[in-house]
């Protein structure tokens, strides 16, 4: 069961993973500091089917994975029946959203929409394991970390990819697969 050992040869989640080395960071949403506007402009600007939530910038812990649909939803209805609900409305996705001063507008809470568990490998996991364990347990995306930090990502589309790949350059390696 020394998978490490095996397969050290081999392609990892790092070589997979967006974003590559000269591509911009990967997007983020931050878990209580943006506004539905800054949220907002993360969606008009970008077409990714989701992104993953983080503690702060800095740190890039991650608490949770958002899809860009519920987001979408949950903001424009906000927007239309919550009162109190603007443009500079700061996001919440905690728990507990810290108390604002009394002039600033209301909070949109949007812990619900968050999948707090989304699958996680590290950066050194062998693709042959994440090919797997996107077949057995049927994922769309996975997230990338490095001692708990958040790297990249991994879609289901990224994975056939690779699959495909690796059937042009070593046709042995499907059938390893
Ligand atoms: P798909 O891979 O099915 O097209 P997406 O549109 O979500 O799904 O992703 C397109 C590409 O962008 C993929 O290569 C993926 O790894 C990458 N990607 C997905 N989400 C993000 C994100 N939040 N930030 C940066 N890159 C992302």
């Amino acid at each position: 069961l020394e998978a490490k050992e095996e397969f050290s040869h081999k392609t990892r989640a790092m070589d997979v993973m967006r974003p590559r080395k000269n591509d911009p960071p990967l997007t983020v949403i931050t878990q209580d500091t943006m506004t539905v506007e800054d949220v907002e402009g993360v969606v008009t600007s970008t077409t990714y089917s989701g992104y993953p939530v983080v503690v702060s910038r800095a740190s890039q812990r991650l608490v949770g994975f958002v899809l860009r649909r519920d987001l979408i939803i949950s903001i424009e209805n906000a927007r239309k029946k919550q009162d109190g609900i603007v443009s500079t409305s700061i996001i919440c996705f905690t728990d507990y959203c810290p108390p604002l001063p009394p002039s600033s507008p209301s909070v949109l809470k949007l812990r619900s929409i968050l999948d707090l568990s989304p699958f996680t490998v590290t950066d050194e996991t062998p693709m042959e394991i994440v090919v797997d364990i996107f077949r057995k347990l049927g994922l769309r995306q996975c997230l990338v970390t490095h001692n708990g930090k958040l790297l990249g990502i991994i879609t289901k589309k990224d994975v056939l990819k690779h699959i495909a790949q690796m059937a042009n350059q070593d046709p042995d390696s499907i059938l390893f697969n």
